[in-house]
């Protein structure tokens, strides 16, 4: 059986059997793969804190010919969420990991199995990376939206008017039937995005996730493009995010 020692993304984890859990987790250079923990439910020794959504660790695992599943040996994590969490209170502490939760299930669900995408991976590792210095997850939370849906090819223009290739001047309007922004010369009902959620998102275009975590933004810009990046994200999932809703109800951070 190749073993493999990879850096990796914890993306998510279920109970497999009695002791046992499946881990679902993004690999820098072979992709998404999923893999039997033996004994992870009981085993603090060789997973403890490792398997928090978006943790980043060195995993050891095993393919086993014509088998989907690997076995994962161990992950020895680099850094996890739970650290940036733990000086938090409570609340804040909680929804730091319900964003953490967000951008694992987002890589799992555009990362494809077994094929490598090495960018994004490194935009994951990155943004998990930020978490623990994040002022405002929240802008961290448009910035890793933008970049996901950048590096899969669909976020639209920000320039130009999807329709009539116009400039989109001041303000848009997130067209649903357009898959883009759209300026507000041509009819639109979808979420409006003023002047300064799109300057908003040219800053973020040009930063790095460090940098947009401890950059201020104003608030109503920011549900501006959270209003406008879920929208995107499900005419491109066309599903529900468990973690989107869970967010939901966690509220902002204080
Ligand atoms: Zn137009």
């Amino acid at each position: 059986m190749p073993v493999y020692c990879a850096d990796a993304l914890v993306l998510r984890t279920f109970r497999y059997g009695e002791a046992d859990r499946i881990v679902v987790f993004l690999t820098a250079d072979r992709g998404k793969k999923r893999g039997v923990a033996k004994h992870a439910s009981r085993s603090r020794r060789r997973f403890g804190a490792a398997l928090e959504p978006l943790t980043r660790g060195r995993a050891t695992y095993m393919e086993r010919e014509g088998r989907e599943l690997v076995r994962l040996d161990r992950i020895e994590p680099v850094g996890t969420p739970l650290e940036a969490a733990a000086g938090r209170s409570p609340d804040d502490g909680a929804r730091l990991l319900g964003y953490a939760a967000y951008f694992a299930e987002l890589l799992d669900e555009w990362a494809p199995n077994d094929a490598p995408n090495e960018r994004l991976y490194r935009l994951g590792a990155a943004v998990g990376s930020a978490l623990d210095g994040a002022a405002g997850v929240e802008i961290l939370a448009r910035y890793f939206e933008l970049w996901l849906l950048r590096l899969e090819g669909v976020y639209p223009a920000i320039d130009r008017c999807a329709r009539c290739d116009g400039p989109l001047g001041g303000s848009a309007r997130l067209s649903r039937i357009d898959r883009g922004y759209v300026c507000r010369a041509c009819p639109s009902d979808g979420p409006v995005v003023s002047g300064a959620a799109l300057e908003l998102l040219r800053l973020l275009r040009r930063t790095t996730p460090r940098q947009a975590a401890g950059a201020g933004a104003p608030r109503e810009a920011l549900r501006e493009l959270e209003r406008a990046h879920h929208a995107l994200i499900g005419m491109h999932l066309e599903k529900p995010l468990r973690s989107m809703r869970v967010i939901k109800e966690l509220g902002s951070l204080s």
